[in-house]
């Protein structure tokens, strides 16, 4: 990377040393299932003047995925997402309020006519004419409507915009209805979660920014490098599942040692989601919900999370092979040993965005090397 653009980086970005931003681009690159080459791409892109202006709009929302988005524990990743765009509108953060606020909004629309991002965070409520959520004496619906017309891109963030989310849950009262469907004949980005994880949504950008065009897409509209594999796929306690080892009652000697939480209710094997793999809302946080004790509830998932009760055992159709994690039965220092679980991940990752699954690989395979040299 020059100096010149590190320049820059640390000009905006106060304290990051060239390691950190690298390590961040690394991981970046990873996640995006791209060969760590790419991570200089990535890196240039980031530091680029450029930055895309975007409109946030909330809706029917807890206002949890603007919070997990900004407030991440792990270094300036809040910096970068407000650096790589011009937020422009977003009404949690903006400063003023009422008419100042729908001002704001219109002239940036104005000013940036099919140039911006629109970002939909929460349900939109169609019932009863939209009264259900109104903004500015507007319902909801008829301002995303209005504003999707004029965007360059659409993303709908978090569950409930993506397709409902919690506010859809049965009996739905007052028609809470997704991005995608509400907006029919618009590609919609969906980046899913109870709240969404900010690196997914982070890396979306910076693919757009790197590449001038959208990652690749699911069936869902969801980026498939965060979302093509299974949760059950890259599970820490999948080699437990494969072993019959299984956690029954919280608290009890399973679930005490770390078995799988399948029988608990754990929907990982009908979830499609990266959580094992960069860990939940924050991936300097260590931990996600399976790795603390609790079940999967399918949050990522249309038709599973707030859907199937979080006691009902999760439909096993498409179990695949473990991506990462070696069997708990394989003796120690013969068969699949950490490094091959590593090779195993690089493999699987090189197929479909597994790519933050052969970085932990790679760190657990320097990690076991340097235990042996102690
Ligand atoms: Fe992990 Fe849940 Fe699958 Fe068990 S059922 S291996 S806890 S994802």
């Amino acid at each position: 990377m020059k100096e010149r653009d590190f320049a820059r980086v640390q000009e905006r970005l106060d304290g990051v040393s060239r390691r950190e931003f690298m390590k961040f681009c690394t991981v970046m690159a990873a996640s995006l299932g791209l060969p760590l080459a790419d991570a200089s791409r990535l890196a240039a892109a980031v530091t680029s003047p450029r930055r895309p202006p975007v409109i946030w709009l909330s809706g029917q929302a807890c206002t949890g995925c603007t919070e997990s988005l900004l407030r991440p524990t792990h270094p300036t990743l809040e910096h970068l997402i407000l650096d790589l765009i011009s937020l422009d509108y977003n009404e949690t953060l903006n400063a003023g309020a009422g008419h100042q606020a729908e001002a704001a909004l219109q002239a940036s629309i104005k000013e940036n006519y099919g140039k911006f991002i629109l970002v939909i965070e929460g349900a939109i409520p169609v019932k009863d004419g939209g009264v259900y959520c109104m903004i500015g004496g507007r319902p909801f619906a008829e301002i995303v409507k209005e504003t999707a017309a004029k965007a360059a891109a659409v993303v709908a963030i978090g569950s409930c915009a993506s397709w409902g989310g919690v506010a859809a849950a049965a009996p739905n009262p007052t028609g809470a209805t997704g991005a995608p469907e509400f907006l029919k004949g618009t590609t919609v980005v969906t980046i899913p979660g109870c709240p969404p994880n900010a690196y997914n949504f982070l890396s979306t950008v910076i693919h757009f920014l790197t590449f001038g065009k959208l990652p690749a897409l699911d069936d869902k509209a969801r980026p498939r490098f965060a979302y093509g594999r299974l949760i059950h796929e890259n599970c820490e306690r999948r080699p437990h599942f494969d072993a019959g080892r299984f956690a029954v009652k919280f608290g009890d000697e399973g679930h005490r040692k770390g078995y799988c939480l399948y029988k608990l209710g754990c929907k990982g094997p009908m979830t499609y989601a990266n959580c094992p793999a960069i860990l939940f809302s924050d991936a300097g946080s260590g931990s996600w919900p399976v790795g603390t004790g609790h079940p999967c509830f399918g949050c990522t998932e249309a038709g599973v999370g707030f859907t199937i009760p979080l006691h009902t055992q999760a439909d096993l159709r498409h179990v695949t092979p473990s991506a990462g994690h070696p069997p708990i039965t394989e003796p120690r220092g013969s068969g699949a040993s950490v490094g091959a679980a590593a090779l195993l991940g690089a493999v699987a990752g090189a197929v479909v965005g597994g790519g933050a699954m052969v970085l932990k690989g790679l760190e657990k395979k320097d990690a076991a090397a340097k235990k042996d040299e102690e």
